[in-house]
């Protein structure tokens, strides 16, 4: 088996993978943002006990907070994409850093600086479970660059400590972020081996009825594609396909049918989804394909299967073509049907329009 890398995937693939690495994590992160801000906030209780009288000095640096922390909710209710929300987090974090600079240079004691950075660290694990390596990587090792920028202002009595104290932190975070995305890779690997089964047909390898799951709204049976499209339907049935079972074996039947699936897969295009319907017969949905375009392409169809060596027999099939009207799809497959049945009717190895020969 393959080491599992991410190295491994396409640019396309990659991005999936991160945008479902946030979506796995995205309440957790939320909750973890909300829980960061509310304990910023409670260290105004520290200030006032700090200062032994409330402290309005730092008053402002605390609720300030609660700007960005709106926009952040704002933002999460809008926008789903790890590109932004990622990098909005980190920053609320910064953010959040930079505040608590403010109050700590407006306090006389600043003895709890390294305490604070432990909790800036522990809310750097937390965030970086729905980030991508790189990004919590930078925006971790960023925290040395606030200590620097603080030191200015504040001039830390220890500002080496602060350093040597958070290197090794931000060096073992990383490290663990790396495993844990490792971990969520795998995970990640596995769920989508198991969709793709849920999904595909076993002996074939085109797809099953569940695939139609994805691609309608289960309550109206409405299709999901973009409504301007047009959408055409075949139902394909191997002819007289007993014959082959009674005749050379049920293996021999099984080779047709693969290889019938082969053929039909090979000959549509990637935008088709090739199902098999039944034990021998298929459907093909053709997001932006109109009727006389679909009928062509059945014709196309049945002649390459009719012609193809499968090595077991000379084979053919009936078609029935039928487009989508823009309602319960399983009205259109039942027109298919009936078109294929008239293929048959009509002496089969040929293609049947419902809209051509049996609209009345
Ligand atoms: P027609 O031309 O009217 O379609 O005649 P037919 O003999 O093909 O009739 P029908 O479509 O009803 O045939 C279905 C047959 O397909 C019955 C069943 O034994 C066979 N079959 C269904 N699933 C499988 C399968 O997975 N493997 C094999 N080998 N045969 C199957
Ligand atoms: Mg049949
Ligand atoms: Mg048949």
């Amino acid at each position: 088996m393959d080491k599992i890398s991410l190295k491994n995937l396409s640019k396309e693939d990659r991005q999936c993978f991160f945008q479902s690495k946030y979506e796995y994590y995205r309440k957790f992160n939320l909750r973890m943002v909300t829980v960061a801000t509310l304990a910023y906030l409670s260290f105004f209780i520290t200030d006032c006990s700090i200062l032994g009288h409330f402290a309005f000095e730092t008053l402002l640096s605390r609720v300030i907070v609660i700007i960005p922390f709106i926009i952040y909710l704002i933002l999460n209710k809008k926008v789903n994409d790890y590109r932004v929300m990622v990098p909005a987090t980190f920053l609320m974090i910064h953010i959040i850093i930079w505040c608590t600079d403010w109050a700590t240079y407006l306090l006389p004691d600043r003895q709890f600086a390294i305490p604070g950075m432990i909790i800036m660290n522990l809310i750097f694990v937390c965030a970086g479970f729905s980030a991508p390596f790189s990004y919590s990587t930078f925006a971790h090792a960023f925290l040395m660059v606030d200590i620097a920028i603080a030191d200015i202002f504040i001039q830390y009595e220890n500002v080496e400590m602060m350093y040597l104290f958070n290197l090794p932190c931000v060096l073992a975070v990383c490290a663990m972020h790396h495993m844990m995305q490792g971990v969520y890779l795998e995970h990640y690997l596995a769920k989508d081996r198991l969709q793709k089964l849920v999904v595909h047909d076993q002996l074939t390898g085109v797809y099953n009825r569940n695939i139609l799951k994805e691609i309608n709204d289960v309550s109206t049976g409405k299709l999901t594609f973009n409504p301007d499209l047009q959408v055409s339907m075949l139902l394909i049935d191997i002819d007289f396909f007993k014959k082959v079972n009674d005749e050379l074996g049920h293996e021999a039947g099984d080779q047709v049918i693969k290889s019938i699936a082969k053929n039909l897969q090979g000959h549509v295009r990637a935008s088709d989804y090739v199902i098999r319907w039944g034990g021998e017969e298929f459907l093909i949905i053709m997001p932006g394909c109109a009727s006389e375009q679909a009928v062509r392409i059945a014709e196309k169809l049945r002649e390459k299967i009719e012609q193809s060596d499968n090595g077991i027999c000379k084979t053919t099939v009936s078609v029935g073509t039928a487009m989508y009207d823009g309602g319960n799809y399983h009205e259109t497959i039942k027109k298919a049907d009936e078109a294929m049945y008239r293929a048959k009717h009509n002496g089969r190895n040929q293609v049947v329009s419902y809209e051509m020969h049996l609209q009345a």
